[in-house]
């Protein structure tokens, strides 16, 4: 058993490029192998060397409920049985867009995709397609997905691999992409007035939470409103990790800002492969069919995933566990600033809802230069010290901590004594 993980990790080095499906899960940040799941139950994740560890990963934040929650796999396990793809529409699909639409406020209608990336890159071509122009702005440390125009600045797996680009990416799309820090209102105001009549579109995480969770400070929000209003740009909140994480609205229900496109993904999922991209009507309007802005998936609208995604949904709305969920992830937060305190270690730690994150920095983070001013050589260590205890964090500094409704206060104790006895070897 014990050898377990580098003998599958060998085999993955030999058949998978950098022997993963994405990069932030082979551990270069941290060092070491990773381990490999074999299965996952509620907050507990089981490794294939027979150990447990607590979940604060959640497979990147999809599993609010937690893993295999028995209605979401109960509504899996009855769709497969029915068959897995149709190609034609369900009924399904047409209770989905509308428990979406109901639930977002700046969602009038709704296009199903098959992940965040396709629902942001859509999200931008509709906007240019709309709008009749070419440029975009988006925020350093922001991650939209990987298509290429928004592979700029982009944080997470870009960040904890050292290549702020990409290669691959022509000049000439990237040209199109105007990066600007987060959180700084004068720089965007400045930028937005200098480069108004070329900007389509501006692309934004409501919270920043792929460099870590970087929480969006006083008026940043409210001012990107009002200047895309001002000057006829369309707004586009990426919800894709918040959208159902920090209110059944997102960001956008918690702040009171309503963007004109929302692109969704993770939790709508339940943990199957989608993403959706909604907002007024006359901008959906303009994809294909009823305009002229192309767009298809051969497995749009899977009635697996849209049925884990109904499942996840109906269970959110009955059981409302947002003020729950955030008074665990403050519990967890507030004893993360207790040991740090206690122990003398600078740190700066933020949280919204039910993601946080643990920086080892001097300073309040408020953007992606701060984020990478941040002490990573001692988050290395304290990944290393709380998996060994059977915590299992995001394997990279540049992520978030996120809590399920399957997390107990009995967990987070846990998590806060790994952390104490982590911290005090480093
Ligand atoms: C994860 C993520 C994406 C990309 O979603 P994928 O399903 O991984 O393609 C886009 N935007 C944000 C904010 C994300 O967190």
């Amino acid at each position: 058993m014990a050898k377990r993980h580098s003998h599958l990790w060998e085999k993955s080095l030999k058949y998978i490029p950098g022997g993963v499906n994405s990069p932030v899960r082979a551990f270069r940040k941290v060092g070491g192998t990773p381990i490999f799941i074999d299965r996952a139950c509620g907050c507990r994740l089981h490794d294939c060397e027979g150990k447990e560890y607590i979940d604060y990963v959640l497979s990147w934040g999809p599993l609010i409920l937690g893993h295999a929650h028995p209605h979401v796999i109960s509504a899996i396990k009855t769709a497969c049985q029915n068959g897995t793809s149709f190609g034609a529409p369900t009924e399904r699909e047409a209770l989905f867009a509308q428990m979406i639409a109901e639930a977002v406020p700046s969602i009038e209608k709704v296009r199903l995709v098959s992940s965040g990336t396709e629902a942001t890159m859509t999200a931008i071509r509709l906007a240019r397609g709309f709008s009749g122009k070419d440029d975009i702005i988006k925020f350093e440390g922001c991650y939209h997905g990987h298509s290429d125009s928004l592979l700029v600045k982009a944080g997470s797996g870009a960040a904890t691999l050292g290549v702020p680009d990409s290669a691959g990416v022509p000049e000439d799309f990237a040209r199109h992409t105007i990066a600007l820090p987060y959180n700084d209102i004068e720089t965007f105001v400045r930028a937005v007035e200098h480069n108004h009549e070329t900007v389509a579109c501006v692309i934004v995480e409501p919270v920043a939470a792929n460099m870590g969770v970087v929480p969006p400070k006083g008026d940043f929000l409210r001012t990107l409103r009002d200047y895309c209003t001002r000057y006829d740009i369309i707004l586009i909140f990426d919800e894709v990790i918040t959208g159902f994480r920090l209110a059944l609205g997102g960001a956008q229900e918690l702040y009171g800002i309503i963007p004109d496109l929302t692109t969704l993904g993770k939790i709508i999922g339940g943990g199957m492969p989608i993403g959706a991209l909604g907002g007024k009507a006359v901008i959906m309007d303009t994809l294909a069919p009823d305009g002229n802005v192309y767009q298809a998936g051969t497995l749009s609208g899977n009635p697996v995933a849209v049925a884990a995604g109904i499942a996840t949904l109906k269970v959110l709305l009955e059981e409302n566990p947002y003020q729950e969920l955030d008074r665990l992830t403050r519990m967890l937060a507030d004893g993360f600033r207790r040991i740090t305190q206690k122990l003398s270690i600078q740190s700066c730690i933020t949280q919204v809802g039910s993601m946080m994150s643990l920086f080892f920095s001097n300073e309040t983070v408020r953007d992606f230069q701060a984020v990478l001013r941040a002490d990573s050589e001692r988050y290395r260590n304290y990944f290393h010290g709380m998996l060994s205890r059977g915590i299992y964090l995001a394997p990279s500094p540049y992520e978030a901590t996120f809590l399920s409704t399957a997390h107990t206060e009995g967990d987070i104790q846990r998590t806060l004594e790994a952390a104490e006895e982590s911290l005090r070897q480093i």
